[in-house]
């Protein structure tokens, strides 16, 4: 008999190879799938000292989100109130003063997650009662897409912001000459400049609660959509270390330190981290109309939304990329924003190749413009919570017309045959659960709207594991080491209580993870 660590039997795995056949056993040893198989020929094989009989549960690879902010969350988690399914702005402040309470040494009291499009006063609020409730302590509360910040007064005296102030790529808005508290995009800049940098010891804090977070939901690796070098470098001696198991593909931001640390040396990979992309930003958001559009809002004449980086200095950045052998990943929100990135992209990818240039979000194409993913082999990386948290408002911004070409997570992925899943965490929430549902249901949790919303762009469930495993792992160059569970490549896997891929979609949101598994090691048991 072969000697192996660990032994998995009477299971449904899904192994989500090529053929997407199921297996009953696995053999794993040294971290890794050493064979897969029907019970009689693994257990006829192998020999190990632990032996798991799953009793008929579903095995599927570890899970991994395509696009999100992990250390962001984690940072969330340990920083920042949640203001996330807040009704009002009164219910904000008090979220606010509840998170005070708990950490009354912050000298800054930040917050994140509100939307004013669920309040039933769909203005957006002012600063007046954080400034009574917080005359000497800054305040800043990001909303929900993280492009339009909620500020009291000692925030903008600290930031320097004042009636006059002028910022490119951003807005201070006033009412009656007076500056309301609400900052958009470029101009929460301002602000962050004056909070103090999170230091190693609170980077290390909140990884560790994101990774305990991201194991309780099967997800055992993660495309971080923008990292600085000292983060990366943590990140890197954590893993090193034996703490941090997650598996970490970090997307860097284009500052020149990054760029002088990592990009000049070409990527840095190791077992569990991969840094090897960069990434930008085209446009803002839809929710705060900072999406770049070709044509004004629907729900706001003459604005047509904010150009966040010009296309020179993009286009220097993937030239850079280009000679050191980096990926570009590109925040791209409105149809003109992606039509700008799709041509510029071009530029360099010409045709057809396999650098795998990755589009993040692609959330609104124009109909013409959607072959250009495939004539330049283009990557859309999409998230379809965005699909079913937008779509009772997305079609008042742009319209009955554009809305077609939005959230076309199937039309996206017809271009290449593969196409990336993840959430955008903390935007959204992190269960993929939520991404398999909304991908192939395209339905909030009430299950709305009746038959999905432009329910031809719904994915099959077979896409949508792909796209949360094999095609996520795709994305980051990584397929033929994860992604699938097929000898030779890591064991990471989940068991889940119930299988997605069988029981019926309005099920899928109840399902909970068992088990976790990061290189054969278990990381998570319920
Ligand atoms: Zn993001």
């Amino acid at each position: 008999m072969d000697k192996a660590d660990l032994i998995i039997t009477g299971a449904v795995i899904y192994t989500v190879d090529s053929n997407f056949t199921t297996a009953e056993a696995m053999a794993i040893g040294s971290g890794k799938i050493l064979a897969v198989g029907s019970n009689d020929e693994i257990t006829g094989k192998y020999a190990a000292d632990l032996v798991y009989d799953l009793g008929g549960k579903a095995v599927y690879p570890g899970l991994i989100d395509a696009h999100c902010h992990f250390l962001g969350y984690g940072m969330g988690r340990l920083k920042r109130a949640d203001l996330t399914g807040t009704r009002s702005i009164e219910e904000v402040v008090e979220r606010v003063q509840q998170h005070h309470q708990k950490f009354p040494d912050l000298y800054w009291i930040e917050g994140r997650g509100w939307d004013q499009n669920d309040w039933d006063d769909k203005q957006f609020p002012d600063r007046k009662s954080l400034d009574e409730l917080f005359p000497d302590i800054p305040v800043m509360l990001t909303r929900i897409d993280g492009h339009a910040a909620l500020v009291n007064s000692k925030a903008l005296v600290l930031a320097g912001i004042s009636a006059e102030t002028k910022i490119e790529g951003g807005d201070i808005l006033k009412e009656n000459g007076l500056i309301t508290g609400i900052l958009i995009d470029n101009a929460m800049q301002l602000v962050y400049n004056v909070i103090p940098e999170a230091g190693a010891e609170e980077i290390t804090r909140a990884l560790l609660l994101a990774q305990d977070d991201c194991f309780a939901v099967g997800l055992t690796g993660v495309h971080d959509a923008g990292l600085e070098t000292e983060q990366v470098k943590i990140i890197d001696s954590l893993q090193h270390a034996g703490k941090l198991k997650m598996r970490i593909n970090a997307m860097l931001s284009p500052t020149q330190e990054n760029l002088d640390t990592y990009v000049d040396g070409g990527p840095y990979i190791t077992d569990r981290l991969s840094v090897r992309s960069i990434k930008l930003y085209a446009d803002g958001a839809l929710g705060s109309r900072g999406a770049l559009l070709i044509h004004e809002y629907s729900d706001d004449p003459g604005n047509r939304g904010i150009m966040l980086t010009p296309p020179d200095t993009i286009r220097s950045i993937c030239q850079q990329a280009i000679d050191d052998g980096y990926q570009i990943c590109t925040h791209a929100i409105g149809d003109s924003a992606n039509r700008m990135m799709l041509h510029l992209y071009g530029e360099f990818l010409q045709g057809s190749n396999d650098l795998r240039w990755r589009i993040e979000h692609a959330q609104i194409v124009a109909p013409e413009d959607f072959d250009l993913f495939g004539k330049y082999s283009i990557v859309p990386s999409v998230q379809p919570t965005h699909a079913t948290s937008d779509m009772y408002w997305a079609p008042d911004r742009v319209g009955l017309e554009r809305i077609k070409g939005a959230y076309a997570y199937k039309q996206l992925l017809d271009q290449l045959g593969w196409i990336p899943l993840g959430t955008d965490f903390p935007i959204e929430k992190i269960n993929p659960m939520l991404t398999f549902f909304a991908a192939t249901a395209r339905q909030d949790a009430d299950g709305y709207p009746e038959g999905g919303f432009q329910s031809e762009n719904a994915l099959s469930r077979e896409e949508a594991l792909r796209g949360m495993t094999i095609w996520a792992a795709r994305a980051a160059f990584e397929e033929n080491k994860k992604g699938s569970l097929e000898p030779g490549k890591v064991a990471d896997f989940v068991v889940l209580d119930a299988d997605i891929m069988a029981i019926p979609l309005a099920e899928v949101l109840k399902v909970n993870v068992m088990k976790t598994f990061i290189a054969g090691q278990q990381v998570y048991s319920r």
